[in-house]
């Protein structure tokens, strides 16, 4: 008898859907999370593109109705970090750093993902003086400041348009000569004196000593440097899956993200993978609950032993 028939690593939208639909067919699943329940939702201060809610949701409260369903229908939550999967032949094996271990019949593997760091000078060394990641978690610490977000795809124009309330000053800086957010984000942008758009410059280094006090861009054509005092910089250019763990149990691609098939099971049939962390995932809410659906189904059928 395993402990749980399924265990799903991770609690952002995917993982929290995966979870849910696995417990309302009877499963007794264990959900695990490193940090709390709502993965990127937690950070998201207005989510406008997920069905059901004309008027926007915030991602907090999305994330908290998302956890309230999960436990309605019986779903163990706690708070764990994964880092180690092992599969066996009758069983699977889920490893976590307290050192306690899970054994069960079926995993989904839904870990999301973690932003992709700009790898400039002086960036290691003022994480959280000055660089986040979250403005919703830490904007206000820049109330009336001057803000460099780096990134110009969806996460970074929507912080940019979020602290463009809080800051005095907000610089939206994007490497490629235009911005790469939908076409809505864009218009917003383009009409707010507000904000400030320069495509085409790449930061190359952050300055400052106990705290961030400007950036050194480049401009991509002319390749001329130029120094912008700022008090904050967020980042958002990109995201790196959280697969490290994984990287000698399934196939990753070269990006790390979790090779599977078009029913969401990576190459060991007991093991599925929903939302960001999989190949090919969009990186949008309504996708990872859509994943975290296919991959509870996948799972099931694994699990009654069905292949069709
Ligand atoms: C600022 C911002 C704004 C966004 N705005 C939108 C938007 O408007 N619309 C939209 O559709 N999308 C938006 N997104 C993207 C969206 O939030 C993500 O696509 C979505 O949250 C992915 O869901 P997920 O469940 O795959 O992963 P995540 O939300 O990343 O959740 C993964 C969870 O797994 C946990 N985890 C990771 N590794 C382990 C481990 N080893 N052990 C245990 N737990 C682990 C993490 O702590 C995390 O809670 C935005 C993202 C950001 C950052």
């Amino acid at each position: 008898m395993f402990d749980y028939d399924a265990i799903i690593v991770g609690g952002g939208p995917a993982g929290l859907t995966a979870s849910m639909y696995l417990a309302r067919a009877s499963y007794r699943v264990l959900l695990l999370d490193k940090e709390s329940f709502g993965g990127q939702l937690k950070n998201v201060y207005l989510i406008e593109n997920y069905p059901g809610f004309s008027e926007g949701i915030s991602g907090p409260k999305l994330a908290s109705e998302m956890v309230n369903q999960a436990g309605k229908f019986g779903v163990e939550l706690e708070i764990k970090e994964v880092v180690g999967v092992e599969p066996y032949s009758s069983c699977t094996l889920v490893n976590c750093a307290d050192g306690k271990g899970y054994t069960c019949g079926a995993v989904v593997i839904a870990g999301g993902a973690r932003p992709r760091r700009l790898g400039v000078p002086g960036e290691e060394r003022l994480q959280g003086r000055g660089i986040v990641h979250c403005a919703l978690c830490d904007g206000g610490r820049f109330t009336d400041c001057v803000v460099a977000v780096c990134g110009g795809g969806d996460s970074g124009v929507s912080e940019a348009l979020y602290m463009r309330n809080i800051a005095s000053r907000v610089i939206l800086l994007e490497a490629e000569p235009g911005l790469t957010a939908t076409a809505i984000l864009r218009e917003r942008v383009r009409h707010d004196s507000k904000l400030e758009v320069r495509c085409g410059k790449k930061v190359v280094e952050i300055l400052g000593g106990d705290n961030v006090t400007g950036i050194e861009v480049i401009e991509a054509a002319s390749g001329q440097r130029e120094m912008i005092k700022v008090d904050g910089v967020i980042v958002h250019v990109g995201i790196e899956p959280n697969t490290d763990y994984l990287e000698d149990v399934i196939s990753l691609d070269d990006q790390k993200r979790i090779i599977v098939d078009d029913r969401l099971v990576t190459q060991i049939a007991s093991i599925t993978a929903a939302g960001d962390i999989r190949k090919g995932s969009p990186w949008q809410i309504g996708a990872a609950v859509g994943d975290g659906v296919m991959a509870a189904l996948s799972a099931q059928r694994f699990l009654n032993g069905s292949n069709k």
